[in-house]
């Protein structure tokens, strides 16, 4: 069954017939590209485009990061293009991914580019994208759920709340050589009521909270690790910015996992509702 056919309700008795009040979506075209984000993890935060583009795809070329229960949209014949790292296995680099879903498209199908979280924040999407304009080929970015945005929510977790936190900045602990990258602006992610959230920095929580320590920012601001954001194996560490990294280091958090500092953390207590989350997810399943 698709999401976009569900079978007729008594309630429509009442409403005008869901097809007719439908957004006409796009049409796939084949030869064509779609770059398209996948959210977190649960499925139930997939757009109607990223709906549209799984049921229709020839081939899917895919990360480690998208969840089975997601590719399960697919279509059955579906050819899966897995490019995500493996155990012991390193991925292909971006050119060559890059260089099969200009072949892939040059060959007729419609290739869905699947990516978790949002393409075009810490995805790389929009390299990819840049590759496939330069070869002409025809794609379309599907935006999704970013994991430290949306993600986040699903710890309880407000990405700004007024009064606790009026910005928030995304940022990447890793660098393209792996490292912490050099030029952060710690002064500025240190600044009181400002929501900081790491991506790709659970190998670095020490050194994350050192150097927010040291750029003033208060030890006792709320902080937590949240994991697997949105799926059924979510969990979340609370803790305070001078305890995180000793809290990291007794419970061992599991990747992917996000990094979030603010005093916004704090009201995950009254907001955190994990299980009904994950009630919604298991029943949409
Ligand atoms: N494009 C993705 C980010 C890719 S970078 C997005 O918009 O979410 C990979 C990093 O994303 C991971 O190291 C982790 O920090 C974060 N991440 C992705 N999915 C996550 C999830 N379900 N829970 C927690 N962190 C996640």
């Amino acid at each position: 069954m698709s999401l976009l056919d569900l079978p007729a309700g008594a309630w429509r008795a009442t409403h005008p017939p869901a097809s007719t009040r439908r957004p006409r979506l796009p049409e796939f075209e084949r030869g064509s590209v779609w770059l398209v984000g996948a959210g977190p993890g649960d499925p139930g935060l997939l757009t109607l485009l990223a709906v549209r583009a799984l049921e229709e795809a020839d081939i899917i070329v895919h990360d480690a990061l998208v969840s089975p229960e997601i590719l399960d949209f697919a279509r059955p014949d579906v050819e899966l293009d897995d490019v995500g790292k493996r155990a012991g296995r390193p991925s292909p680099r971006q050119e060559e991914i890059n260089a099969r879903l200009i072949r892939h498209a040059r060959r007729g199908l419609r290739v869905l580019r699947l990516k978790g979280g949002d393409p075009f924040v810490f995805g790389r999407g929009g390299e990819e994208a840049l590759d496939l304009a330069a070869a002409g080929v025809p794609f379309r970015v599907v935006p999704g759920v970013t994991s430290g945005l949306g993600g986040l929510a699903y710890a309880g977790i407000p990405a700004t709340h007024r009064g606790l936190g009026n910005s928030v900045t995304l940022v990447t602990a890793t660098d393209s050589r792996g490292e912490l990258p050099e030029d952060l602006d710690w002064a500025g992610l240190a600044r009181a009521r400002s929501t900081v959230v790491f991506y790709m920095g659970l190998r670095k929580v020490d050194r994350v909270a050192a150097n927010l320590l040291a750029a003033g920012r208060d030890a006792a601001t709320p902080a937590a690790i949240v994991s697997a954001a949105s799926t059924p194996r979510q969990t979340a560490i609370y803790s305070t910015l001078g305890e995180l990294a000793a809290d990291a280091a007794r419970f061992d958090p599991a990747a992917p996992a996000l990094i979030v500092v603010g005093e916004v953390v704090g009201l995950a207590d009254a907001l955190a509702h994990g299980d009904s989350a994950m009630a919604s997810l298991a029943a949409a399943l």
